[in-house]
């Protein structure tokens, strides 16, 4: 992880922390999202899980969310900063 990128995740768990010490936190329903675990890994400088569903059929196919199209039926939501809470099982 570059060290850019390091900076602007404390920069952002510090702006998290000062905003829920001020009780600014919001919970907003309806956002329209784009959430897929498929990355090529040369196109990304983080780790990235794989979708279980994508796994079992060796496919890109299946994402989260795409907006203004779909949500996933195994989709469960997010963790911050950027964990897909999926329910898929199989
Ligand atoms: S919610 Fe789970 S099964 Fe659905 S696309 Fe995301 S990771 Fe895959």
């Amino acid at each position: 992880m570059g060290a850019d990128i390091k900076s602007k995740i404390k920069m952002q768990n510090a702006k998290c922390k000062m905003t829920m010490q001020d009780s600014k936190i919001r919970k907003l329903k309806g956002a329209n999202m784009d959430i897929d675990l498929i990355s090529d890994k040369k196109d990304i400088h983080w780790e990235q899980d794989k979708c279980p569903w994508n796994m079992r059929e060796n496919t890109n196919e299946h994402k989260c969310a795409v907006k203004n199209i779909s949500i996933c039926k195994y989709f469960k939501g997010i963790e911050y900063p950027d964990i897909v809470v999926c329910g898929y099982k199989k």
